[in-house]
Parts: structure tokens; C-alpha cells; sequence
């Protein structure tokens, strides 16, 4: 009897998507190289790095590279008188820099 008796068993049918991810559709988004989000929308592309057009900017002053050329030292993207500035590294130290004319890839 109490088999029938349970009208409102659940209050939510199964509309709801069987997938336990939590945020799907995020992980397929491009991961911006500085903030670890997803990218929507415009990606800016410098060498194999992608980044939110906002978060391409220099890791020491927070000067917006797009328009500027952009500078690697290691991982990091710095404006063009910070890139100097790191540049003045021991000797030895391997120091890749891409220069201004560099052209940035928006996706
Ligand atoms: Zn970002
Ligand atoms: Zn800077």
C-alpha cells in the first residue's frame, strides 16, 4: 500500500542533466594563460599562449600589450621597459623575448 502512496515522490523530474559536471561547456573554452579562465569571445594569441584581451598585459605595471607589442621572458609577458628590466639577467640566464613588432593573433 505504500507503494501507491507516495504521489510526490520527486519534486523535480528528470529535467535536470544527468551529467554530474558541474559547469560543462567551460572546460571546453580556450584557459586564459593568466587568470585560468575560460575565454569567451575574443582570444589573444601570443606565440602558443591564449590569453583574455584584458589579462594580456604586463606582469609587473598592468599595461595593456595588444596594442603595444609584448614581451616573454620565460612564462611571463611584460611591457617593454619592464621586459628591459628583466633582461638584465645574470649571464647564462636564457632570456627569450618577443619583440614589439611581434604581431598579435586575435582569435
Ligand atoms: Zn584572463
Ligand atoms: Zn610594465
Amino acid at each position: 500500500m505504500r507503494n501507491l502512496k507516495s504521489p510526490i515522490r520527486s519534486p523535480i523530474p528528470k529535467l535536470g542533466s544527468p551529467i554530474p559536471s558541474p559547469m560543462p561547456g567551460l572546460q571546453k573554452l580556450p584557459q586564459c594563460t593568466r587568470c585560468c579562465n575560460g575565454i569567451v569571445g575574443t582570444i589573444v594569441k601570443a606565440r602558443d599562449k591564449l590569453y583574455h584581451p584584458d589579462c594580456f598585459k604586463c606582469d609587473d605595471c598592468g599595461v595593456n600589450l595588444k596594442q603595444r607589442g609584448y614581451f616573454f621572458i620565460e612564462d611571463n609577458l611584460y611591457c617593454e621597459t619592464h621586459a628591459m628590466a628583466h633582461v638584465q639577467a645574470p649571464e647564462g640566464y636564457d632570456v627569450v623575448a618577443v619583440y614589439p613588432n611581434s604581431k598579435v593573433e586575435l582569435v
